[in-house]
Parts: structure tokens; sequence; C-alpha cells
């Protein structure tokens, strides 16, 4: 059965390119019934760090997109890295090579002053290691083919074709005895039965390497697809003045998972002109194998557009619980600690409904939520304090007594009250409407000013009234 990976390196924090690819690899594990394995790529022990392994793993636990078994660190296998490289090296597949840091250097520089890439000559390829220079430690380098070619046969670039004599005889084993990179992950692939490897096409042409890799081990090779890069909405590869941020910045922003999720498999992938999918749907449609060619382009807008979507599909609830999760990460989620948590819970489910048909982000609900723990007397904008003029205090002080004679005090008998009252005084009701609801929020835009009415209750309402009435 399918096995798939996502093999980050925690050198900093899982980015939206990131993410993207292990939404591929767990959409195509839950399509075809099989498991998304989680490999922390942390042999560079300078770079690495605990703090990024960390944010790699709550990020996907964030966005709902967790392995189906422990992360393997990578770090931790170097045993059996150096015990493959020994295997290759007895098999004759590898040899040890003893080139000193100032002959590679001259290598490369020969190389760049007759402008050819940088290759190892093969100088110990034949050579006995009896002939080793004093105190050189060896590397282990692959004894790779020197003519014909090393087809990758790739998902979604197709069949790519590397010339033999350009992948030249690339080390496995550093002389400290660590794996190199395209060593180790072949190791790892390999042992963790991964049939398909879904990375990002930076990596293309290691494939062509580590195919080498398989082969002189006997070991299959996975099937591979290379997906494009993210570039911004410029069309340039996507950088941090792009909104490269980590998965977490996303979360401050105000972004659900699941509308994060339905965003991101848009980025390279489509399903028809589906814009809005659930994770279902995009589990039963996704195919590795119709992943775009060409660069998917980040766009907020669009992100925007698809929260908002989904804040309005989520339900009450689920909305309540999600800001109150998210409170600490959310720039106004202070908000939310003003009250006790049962009162804020109340009163944000109450005024759910209103609220999240306005917000595109969690940001704009809670800030839309902002009038439901406002102190009194409330702080006015400057639109709320330009609309409450006398004539308008005045007409406000005029209404309290009939909302104060309603007993129920529900959105719709308020509303009935205030029609009736604007219509005997022959203004519109916009009038009357406009005041109240800079008197009940500080503001000049807000949820349907009845059913803020409602969500305050009497006693609040009357009280906030009565304070820019007078
Ligand atoms: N660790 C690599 C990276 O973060 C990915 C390796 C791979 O997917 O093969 O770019």
């Amino acid at each position: 059965s399918v096995v798939t990976r996502f093999a980050p390196s925690p050198t900093g924090y899982l980015h939206i390119g990131g993410a993207r690819t292990a939404l591929f690899n767990w959409l195509y594990a839950r399509h075809t019934g099989g498991r998304m394995l989680l490999r922390i790529e942390d042999t560079d022990r300078e770079r690495s760090t605990d703090a990024a392994v960390n944010a790699i793993i709550d990020g996907l636990a964030w966005l709902g997109l967790e392995a189906d078994e422990p992360p393997i660190s990578q770090f931790e296998r170097a045993a059996r890295h150096r015990e493959v490289a020994a295997e290759l090296l007895k098999a004759g597949k590898a040899y040890l090579c003893f080139a000193t840091p100032e002959e590679l250097a001259e290598m490369r520089e020969r190389a760049i002053a007759e402008k050819r890439p940088p290759r190892y000559d093969g100088r110990w390829r034949d050579r006995d290691p009896s002939e080793a220079p004093v105190g050189v430690k060896p590397v282990i380098r692959l004894r790779s083919p020197t003519e014909g070619e090393t087809l990758v046969r790739d998902l979604v670039q197709g069949d790519v074709r590397f010339p033999n004599k350009d992948l030249d005889d690339f080390v496995l084993l550093r002389s400290d005895g660590t794996p190199t990179y395209m060593h180790a992950v072949v190791v790892d692939d390999h042992d963790m039965g991964v049939t398909h490897i879904i990375r990002g096409d930076d990596h293309l042409t290691n494939a062509g390497r580590q195919t080498l890799i398989y082969d002189a081990m006997g070991w299959d090779v996975p099937i591979m697809a290379h997906i494009p890069l993210i570039h911004g909405a410029d069309g340039a590869k996507l950088s941090k003045r792009h909104g490269a941020l980590g998965i977490e910045a996303y979360r401050a922003l105000g972004y659900l998972p699941v509308a994060l999720r339905n965003y991101l498999v848009r980025l390279g992938w489509s399903h028809g002109d589906d814009e809005i999918m659930t994770t279902d749907q995009m589990v039963s449609w996704f195919e590795a194998s119709d992943i775009n060619k060409g660069a998917a382009r980040l766009d907020f807008a669009k992100l925007d557009a698809i929260n908002g979507h989904w804040i309005r599909a989520s339900s009450d609830e689920e909305l309540v619980e999600r800001v109150m999760l998210d409170r600490d990460v959310l720039p106004n989620g202070s908000i939310l600690g003003v009250a006790d948590d049962a009162t804020t819970r109340r009163l944000l489910l109450a005024a759910m409904p209103g609220l999240k048909e306005r917000a595109k982000t969690l940001v704009e609900l809670v800030d839309g939520a902002a009038f439901l723990f406002a102190q009194r007397p409330l702080e006015l904008d400057d639109k709320a304090s330009a609309i409450l003029s006398s004539d308008a205090r005045a007409l406000l002080a005029d209404l309290l007594p009939r909302l104060d004679a309603n007993t129920a005090f529900t959105a719709a008998e308020l509303q009935v009250v205030v029609t009736t009252f604007a219509e005997e005084k022959g203004i519109k009701l916009g009038k009357v409407a406009q005041p109240l609801r800079a008197a009940l929020t500080g503001r000049s835009t807000s949820p349907g000013v009845f059913d803020v009415l409602a969500v305050l209750g009497r006693g609040e309402s009357l009280a906030r009234l009565r304070d820019q009435s007078r």
C-alpha cells in the first residue's frame, strides 16, 4: 500500500510551501488508503533547532495534517547510513576518496575558470587506499556510471533524463562519518517503505543522483512527483516580502485550518473549476498526477475569500471554540479575556450569527465582537462621535422608555418598537438605527442593531444608551 512522507529540515519554521507539500502527501495517502510518515531531517546539527521541530509538529497538528506514525529523526539513523555506505564500499559500488580540501578547491576553481559546472574528477576511483596520504581521513563516494543516462519518471515533470557524466562521483559519507543529505534521504525512504516521494521541484536534480544510489543498492526507486514551488503574486520566487511566513503566522492572521487546506490544495492542483472544497472532497478527488507543472502564485485576496466562506460555513459553536482556542495567538484576542470564560462564550455564541457574516478572518471576527466586552462608558470612534449629535442623543432619550417598556427584548420585537417609533417621528429608520448602533457599540458598523440590542440584553443596552443620551 501507499506510503508517502513529509521530510522537512528543522532549520526554519514550517512555511507555506512546506505546508502545501505536507498537504499533498497527506491527501495522497488518504486518497489511496495509505499512510503518511513524517521524517525530521535534522542531520545539520548547527542549523536544526528543537523550536523548529516543535513548530513543524504543532503546525501540522493545527492544520490537521498529522502523520500516521511518530516522527522519525534522520540524525538518529546515522549508524544505519554508515552501514549502507559500508555495504556499497564492500560491493565496489562506492570507494574511499582521500582528496585533500586543497585538491578539491583547485578542482572547483579550474571548473569555474573553464566555465563548466564543478565536478569531482574521479581521481580516487581506481586508486588503492594504500596510496593514501597520511593524516587525510577519507570520504566515501558513489562509483557513478560514467556513460548513459539516468531516467527519473516523474508524475508531474514527466520523464527527466540526466546524462550520467553530469552526476559525478558524489559523496555519500563525509570524513567524520556523517551522511550527506543525498545518501540519508535514500536510505531513510527505502527503510521507511516510502512508495511515493512528493516534494518541491528544487529537489528534482537530486532525484537523478538519488536514483543512482537506489540502483547501486538494487532497491526499487519510489514514484516521484516534484511539485512546482510557490511564487509571490508578482511571479517571483516566494520570499519573506511576499508573506513567506511560518504557518503559525497564518494562524495569528486568523485563518481557519479548513480554509488554509482548501486554499493550499488549489495552489498547483485543481478539480475542474471547484474553488471551495471540503477536505473529504479533496481526499476523494486528489491525484498526484493532476498536479500542475506551472508555478502557483500566492494570493491573499483569494485566501481571504476562501476563509470568509469557511467562517460562514462553520457552526456558531465551532467558531466560538476556535476563537477561544486561538485567543492567545490572535493579536486582538485579549478582548476575549475581559469577562469570565462562561460569559465570553455565551455572548460570543449569541452574537455569532451576526458576526460571522461580516468577517473574512478570525481577527475581523474578534474585532467585530469587541462591543460585547466593551466597558461603560464606551469609547466612541470618530464616526460614532459624529453620529451622536445632540439631536441624535435627544432622539435616543425619547426612544429609551419604549425600549425599557418592551418585556421580551428580542431582536424581532425591538425591531417593531424602533420602526414604529421612527414612523411616528416621520423619520427614516436609519436615523434612529445609526445613533443606536453608535451608542451601543461605539462604532458606525456592527452586526444588525436589533441583534446587538438583544445580545447585550436589556440592562446593558439601556445603560449604554443612557450613557449617550444625556
Ligand atoms: N529536507 C528537505 C527539505 O526540507 C526535503 C527532502 C526531501 O523531501 O527529499 O527541503
